[in-house]
């Protein structure tokens, strides 16, 4: 896979991509990641790459000269058809089937926005998505573009030493993880549960996807109403709600 980032601000993101399963990705091969500053883009003498907004009021909207220019020339290396992806408060909300859906793509284009935003015919003319990564605002979308590489990048195949680790990451099968443990057996008077140390490894599964489901019913129960589940899910979510003396759970 190729990404390239289209940003202000290529500082940013030295440390990200150079550590840990990022960094190891990018040298194996995995992903190649390029940064592109689109400042390098604007034609006027002063490299401005904003301006005031037509109509008046605060903030500075950024110019579409320098990020056409600079998708545009990442576009004429590209020999497949990127995914353009503007970085974008008002976006569709990021999610893991997102993550997924990217993850298959060749190539991914993405642009990090600044200031009071983007000249509207970006978004109308240039871009193919456009992403938010929550319902807050924050000042650039470099950090938004990290988020969204972490979370393709580590679904690439042979990325994580162990691929199964990302099979069952929250998310993946509509509901959130269940609780991990490692050594020691005991921290401070607090035991690991002990079907965790049977060695039976059909009741190590049961345990887990029944605390999966508890700890999705008591902090996403809306993830309940789109996830597939068995019968036997369904037995163990009423019993579930009973325990924690909780309302029935609205299911799918
Ligand atoms: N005035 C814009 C609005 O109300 O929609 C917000 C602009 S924000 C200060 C500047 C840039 O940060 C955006 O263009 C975008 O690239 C990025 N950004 C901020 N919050 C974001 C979010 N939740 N998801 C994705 N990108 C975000």
């Amino acid at each position: 896979m190729k990404i390239d980032i289209v940003t202000l601000f290529p500082e940013m993101f030295e440390g990200v991509l150079s550590a840990s399963i990022i960094g190891r990705a990018r040298t194996s091969g995995a992903v190649q990641i390029g940064v592109t500053d689109f400042r390098k883009f604007s034609t006027n003498k002063h490299q401005t790459v904003d301006d005031t907004p037509y109509g008046g009021g605060g903030g500075m909207v950024l110019k579409p000269e320098p990020i056409f220019a600079a998708v545009e020339s990442l576009l004429e290396q590209s020999d497949t058809k990127p995914r353009i992806i503007l970085t974008c408060p008002q976006g569709v909300p990021y999610t893991q089937e997102r993550a997924l859906e990217l993850a298959r793509e060749q190539h991914l284009i993405l642009i990090c926005g600044h200031y009071e935003g983007y000249d509207e015919r970006i978004r109308q003319h240039l871009i193919t998505d456009e992403i938010s990564i929550g319902d807050y605002v924050l000042t650039g979308g470099e950090i938004p573009a990290m988020a969204i590489i972490d979370s393709v990048v580590r679904l690439l195949p042979g990325v994580l030493g162990n691929d199964a680790s990302a099979e069952l990451d929250s998310f993946r099968n509509g509901l959130l993880e269940h609780p991990h443990y490692t050594r020691p057996y005991e921290f401070r008077g607090w035991k690991v549960p002990d079907v965790l140390l049977s060695g039976h490894h059909e009741k190590i599964e049961q345990w887990r996807r029944r605390e999966s489901l508890r700890r999705t019913y008591l902090r996403r129960p809306d993830l309940l109403e789109r996830a597939e589940l068995t019968e036997q899910d369904r037995r163990w979510l009423q019993e579930i709600a009973a325990e924690e003396g909780g309302a029935p759970p609205r299911t799918s």
